[in-house]
């Protein structure tokens, strides 16, 4: 048991001071609206020609420019993050540990316009946005903790030698993350790189590179050497293969989707002229994720589960639920209880910045790809709630839930990535595992049942990284419920543990005869 950690605790917005200062947080980030952010690279600013616009998911209005990087720019980024890194893998565990530390001291200082920043880019509401504060916390306080453990090596059995066994940093990373949690998973990947002696390359995702850039600017203040993390915002088709394929990257860290992933994965694969290792990759990729309802489940609560898991954030969780798999007796019933769940999230629809409980989808593509599937879905089962949409203003999708859905059809195989909810009907508690493991996917899972027997079959037969019961399939917590997928869904690191660690050092074994 982990008795002396404590998870980071989420800001209580019900409190009138706590709104002023989120309110307060969203003026000032308005009045920067416009700005451009600059490249770091190795400590450097260099603003560039070509810009990215951040634009509001919300009013689709520009929030601000991020600079977009080239070849020769990632090029000079990542060897001078080759330089940075002879110093940084030096720098004594406890420097790595006082600067983090630090670090984590003024995400707490300034948590109230890192959220802000966060709801205007990614569309979240206050309490989702702080959240993934909160998780960004708790991976900087985990992986202090477990380097301090770290540090000490491996136990060896005593022998006559001199004997220790010790981990090392590995170099360069390159980091690719996603606009969905685009504070803790940007900042997960740079702290388990910094933690563990290593420097980062960060390409963060062009719908929120923003809030990525002011989690940088707090590092550098925190005391990390600048040029230990270097931000890169770019086109994927640009410079995406390249960084991956430079023959100094040393380890790859992503998150995104299932293509992109295997593309990565692949390129990081080949040994380019020059190159000395064979480069890791850390994924976390796509889901299909299910959720069962057996005949003994409570109904009303599995309800509220499946429709907080398939709507909240708008569906755009990797651990969302997009399949609901219910025992044929209380199909019906579910799906009534479903539809009065997506009815009130429904009626509570608008801004990030409003703080509603349902928002925007991040982009106009992501718009059009959600629609289209369910207008694919309309023709492959009943559309019972929502189904309706617009992007006059925002990019608004209503809670969506579509019955009598087969097996085999699309909606129940492919991610949507949006809230669309698939429920599909099962004769048997077997059929529920055979259809919830038939997807190429493996992240998240959750059971409703009342029955022993079931939940012991799941337990076993339920191939996913993150398996839950009678509960949500969202909202894994920092040391709680680590968080990694099986499959498709990713190389399953877990975040926030010390084996996440380890995917970036070596063990070196040394040994003196005495
Ligand atoms: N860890 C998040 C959760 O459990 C999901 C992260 C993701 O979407 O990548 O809901």
């Amino acid at each position: 048991m982990l008795t002396g950690f404590k998870n980071a605790v989420e800001v209580d917005f019900t409190l009138e001071e706590n709104k002023k200062k989120i309110e307060e947080a969203f003026k000032q980030a308005h009045a920067e609206a416009g700005a451009v952010y600059p490249l770091i690279i190795g400590g450097k600013k260099v603003e560039t020609e070509k810009k990215i616009a951040s634009v509001s998911p919300a009013t689709k209005e520009v929030l601000g420019y991020a600079c977009s990087c080239s070849k020769e720019q990632a090029d000079e980024a990542i060897k001078a993050s080759y330089e940075a890194f002879k110093k940084w893998s030096l720098t004594s565990v406890e420097e790595r540990v006082r600067v983090l530390r630090r670090l984590a001291a003024l995400l707490i200082e300034n948590r109230f316009i890192m959220d802000a920043w966060n709801v205007l880019e990614s569309g979240k509401n206050w309490g989702e946005a702080d959240g993934e504060l909160c998780e960004q916390l708790d991976f900087i306080n985990s992986y202090v903790m477990h380097i301090q453990n770290l540090e000490k090596g491996k136990e060896l059995v005593p022998t006559d030698e001199l004997t220790k066994c010790v981990y090392i940093p590995i170099g360069v990373g390159v980091a690719v993350s996603p606009w969905n949690f685009p504070l803790s998973l940007f900042g997960g990947m740079i702290v388990s790189a910094v933690v563990t002696g290593n420097t980062i390359c960060c390409k963060p995702s062009s719908d929120a590179p923003i809030v990525a850039y002011k989690f940088v600017e707090l590092c550098q203040k925190a005391g990390i050497p600048a040029d230990v993390v270097s931000y890169i915002p770019g086109s994927g088709s640009e410079i995406g293969d390249f960084i991956v394929e430079h023959p100094l990257t040393r380890f790859v860290n992503f998150t995104g989707s299932k293509a992109v992933g295997c593309r990565i994965n692949e390129h990081a694969a080949k040994i380019a002229d020059g190159q000395r290792w064979i480069k890791r990759v850390v994924a976390e990729m796509g889901g299909k994720n299910a959720i069962i309802v057996d005949s003994t489940a409570d109904i009303k609560k599995a309800a509220n589960g499946v429709a907080s898991s398939a709507f909240t954030f708008q569906g755009q969780k990797c651990s969302a639920c997009s399949r609901a798999i219910v025992l044929a007796d209380v199909y019906d019933e579910f799906v009534d209880e479903v539809v009065k769940c997506a009815a009130e999230l429904k009626a509570n629809q608008g801004s990030g910045e409003s703080n509603a409980t349902m928002g925007p989808v991040i982009n106009q593509g992501a718009y059009n790809s959600i629609t289209n599937y369910i207008e694919i879905g309309r023709k492959e089962g009943n559309v019972v709630f929502g189904g309706t949409y617009s992007d006059a203003e925002g990019y608004y999708i209503d809670p969506t839930v579509i019955r009598d859905i087969k097996r085999d059809a699309r909606i129940a195989n492919e991610e949507i990535f949006g809230p669309v909810l698939a429920v599909i009907k099962v004769d048997s508690f077997d059929e529920a595992l055979d259809v919830a493991n038939q997807t190429e996917y493996g992240l998240t899972g959750s059971v409703y049942s009342e029955t022993r027997e079931n939940i012991q079959r799941a337990k076993v037969e339920f191939q996913v990284g993150n398996l839950y019961f009678n509960r949500k399939s969202t909202a894994a917590v920092v040391l709680q419920h680590p968080f990694g997928g099986f499959n498709m869904s990713g190389t399953d690191a877990k975040t926030g543990t010390a084996d996440y660690l380890t995917n970036f050092m070596n063990l070196k074994s040394i040994t003196e005869d005495l």
